[in-house]
């Protein structure tokens, strides 16, 4: 896949939006400049783009401070605990939280820094055993346990489907986490407002099911290193 520009990604998250009947506004766009450099995201920020998305802490922690500053940074990848500090320094949303353990570890972390941070559950809704997330099951406990984490901000949930070029195939997933998100919010008391679903490939299907995050990469940036 090749990058398109940035009037045409917006026109399909209009189209998309358009055919599930939702306000574009709801939509919003996290542009992944991992393995790209400071010069690719300070030229996306000139046409208008503010919320770049990192998976790497160490990456992050180089490319961040050679970027224009009045970007907003959010991590989507895999978090070990020991960076939590780090994460709760550098970024303002967490897309990618996947245990107790490190939501425990990133609220000491904010209460460190000193801010509250919006985090999103990242669940693992295929079941897929190389992926990393919550399993299904596991959710509602750890919601009952998110109300003593008073340094997050516990906003929704994020997932990434399995990898197929066949993008209707994402489809059942979206359903599923939305589902899910339903159910949950039901329980828990928490709105779970967020759902960051939706990649380069699959982000027009992920909007028709109601992502509210979608995280593209490649359609911006052009293909990684
Ligand atoms: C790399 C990455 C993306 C962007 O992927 P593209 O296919 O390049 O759009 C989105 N989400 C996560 C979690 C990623 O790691």
């Amino acid at each position: 896949m090749s990058e398109v520009g940035l009037d045409e990604v917006r026109q399909r998250i209009a189209d998309a939006c358009a055919r599930a009947g939702r306000d574009v506004e709801e939509v919003k766009l996290v542009a992944v400049s991992k393995r790209h450099g400071p010069d690719a995201v300070r030229a996306l920020a000139e046409s208008g783009l503010d919320v770049f998305g990192e998976s790497r802490v160490q990456e992050a922690s180089q490319k961040i401070p050679l970027c224009p500053t009045g970007l907003t940074w959010h991590m989507i990848g895999h978090i070990q605990r020991n960076k939590a500090r780090d994460v709760a320094r550098l970024f303002s949303y967490v897309h990618s939280v996947d245990s107790l353990r490190l939501l425990e570890a990133l609220d000491s972390a904010a209460a460190e820094v000193g801010k509250t941070l919006p985090v999103l559950l990242e669940v693992n809704v295929s079941g897929e055993g190389s992926k990393f997330g919550f399993m299904p099951d596991d959710v509602p406990a750890v919601l009952e346990k998110c109300p003593s984490l008073v340094n997050l901000d516990v906003s929704g949930l994020m997932t990434i489907p399995p990898f197929t070029p066949e993008t209707e195939d994402a489809r059942p997933h979206f359903v599923r986490l939305r589902e899910w998100r339903d159910a949950w919010r039901a329980q828990s008391g928490f709105p779970l407002d967020e759902l960051s679903m939706g990649m380069s490939h699959d982000f027009e299907v992920a909007i028709e099911e109601g992502a509210t995050w979608i995280r593209l990469g490649t359609i911006l940036f052009g293909e990684r290193e």
